[in-house]
């Protein structure tokens, strides 16, 4: 963050501010968590559902803040420290990014989406790293407090930022939105993630949608071509889709699956044909890096430059990370988290390992609603479809995978929890099998594939 003044900040926010000592303070920081304070930053207390950051406001001047937003004055005022009273903390934080991001004139990529928001928004950061310095949001921080500290992240020497939203209720996207105000709005796909609190896939698209609210009037929206509820899309703004149906401006074809070294295509938009070699299985992932080619099109990216991009792209986290173990073994730690569709993507990948045998470790897939029943059967039944060898299905709803494998003829076995599964997850890690262990992320799954990392 650049230097900003006490009074720009009060304004910034709409807050009150006081400082006994009546400077003016300077703060290059904002610190959300008492026990990471930058010193000499902005204390911004977080009001979660479990904690109020108000209590921790004593505690984050003793690590160094230089002073405090607030929506209760804490009950000592300290001579040294400054205080700017708000309405609501939140919203500040909001108004605060806002105001920062305007001092940036670069180009603003904003992506959204149920699956692969991530995925997409490394691949089109790589793309666009080939050439110019990219802000991207770090790891997933995609919500109201991570879109903010990401856009607050923005120094001089960027030329581009990449920021990813998430969302699961009306609402959210509009309110990120307004903060990032795009150039470029991104939407990977329209699939069945939080449906539960969004009631079906017209009521997820419509979420999604939102982001076209702060896109600016000469702006692009980049969208998945294949996809029928993006389709129906219409916009004052220019519509780039991309995909492998023929309306596709930006057009994928001749997918070569190379298993687990990853993918190759070829793009041809209006302008060029891009040969792609992608290092990342799943031909899912020719969806991210068309959508790469056309960002990079838009800010006039070279083909070399946007060819080295997409080689250069690495999954972060444990997105189908690969990771090849003594014995010819290949564990697919997907682990990160789990819907319907990346479900779906990450069998038909284990099912194209050229491994002896193939194993699916599948548990829980969490914020499905009403479709919970049915989704878990039908990934137990692709996965016997699919040829694979053996599934372990671990938790409570996961043992409708085992019914819908079992019902497909499929060889499987159902555990309560990972800790009983254990022993089976290791025992089937044989040699020359390839496993995929995925969930969603409250099923801590990680802690299987660091068991077996350190197993074999
Ligand atoms: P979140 O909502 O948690 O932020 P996300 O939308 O950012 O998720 P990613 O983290 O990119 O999604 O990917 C989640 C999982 O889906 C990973 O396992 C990834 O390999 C897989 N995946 C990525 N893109 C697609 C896609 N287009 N179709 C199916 N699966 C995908
Ligand atoms: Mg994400």
């Amino acid at each position: 963050m650049q230097p900003m003044t006490v009074t720009e900040i009060a304004s910034a926010v709409k807050g009150v501010w006081w400082n006994p000592s009546e400077q003016v303070p300077v703060v290059s920081a904002v610190s959300t968590d008492s026990r990471r304070i930058v010193p000499g930053s902005l204390f911004l207390p977080w009001v979660g559902e479990k904690f109020d950051g108000h209590l921790f406001i004593d505690a984050a001047l003793d690590a160094g803040a230089a002073g405090c937003l607030c929506a209760k004055l804490p009950q000592n005022i300290r001579e040294d420290k400054f205080y700017i009273k708000v309405a609501d903390t939140r919203l500040a934080l909001r108004d605060l990014a806002s105001a920062y991001r305007d001092r940036f004139e670069i180009p603003f990529v904003q992506i959204t989406g149920s699956v692969g928001k991530t995925t997409t928004k490394e691949m089109i950061a790589a793309v666009l790293g080939a050439k110019l310095n990219v802000l991207k949001t770090p790891e997933n921080f995609n919500n109201d407090i991570g879109t903010p500290l990401t856009l607050l992240g923005l120094a001089p020497e960027h030329e581009a930022a990449v920021i990813e939203t998430g969302m699961n209720h009306f609402g959210e996207i509009e309110y990120l939105g307004a903060m990032v105000r795009p150039d470029i709005a991104v939407i990977s796909n329209i699939g069945d993630a939080h449906i539960e609190y969004l009631g079906s896939r017209e009521g997820i698209l419509k979420a999604k949608c939102e982001i076209f609210e702060h896109l600016k009037a000469d702006g692009v929206a980049i969208l998945n071509g294949d996809d029928a509820l993006l389709d129906t899309v219409t916009l004052p703004q220019r519509i780039v889709r991309c995909g492998q149906s023929e309306h596709c401006k930006t057009r994928i074809s001749d997918i070569v699956d190379h298993g687990v070294d990853g993918i190759t295509c070829t793009v041809t938009t209006a302008r060029d044909t891009y040969a792609l070699t992608i290092p990342a299985p799943g031909e899912h992932m020719a969806y991210s890096a068309s959508m790469a080619v056309a960002v990079g099109e838009e800010l006039g990216l070279s083909r070399e430059e946007i060819v080295r991009g997409v080689a250069a792209y690495e999954p972060t986290g444990s997105r189908m990370r690969v990771i090849r173990l003594p014995g010819g073994r290949v564990l697919l730690d997907d682990c990160y988290n789990a819907n319907p569709q990346s479900v779906t993507a990450a069998l038909e990948v284990l099912g194209r390992t050229d491994c002896e045998r193939r194993v699916a470790v599948l548990g829980d897939m969490g914020e499905l609603g009403d479709l919970t029943d049915q989704a878990h059967f039908n990934a137990g039944a692709l996965a016997a479809m699919l040829g694979i060898d053996f599934v372990i299905a671990i938790g409570s709803k996961a043992a409708r995978i085992a019914d819908g494998a079992a019902m497909s003829g499929g060889d499987v076995v159902h555990f309560a929890t990972k800790e009983e599964a254990l022993p089976t997850v290791r025992e089937q890690l044989r040699p020359n099998t390839s496993m995929l262990i995925k969930a969603s992320h409250s099923m801590r799954f990680e802690r299987l594939t660091e068991d077996l990392r350190k197993y074999y």
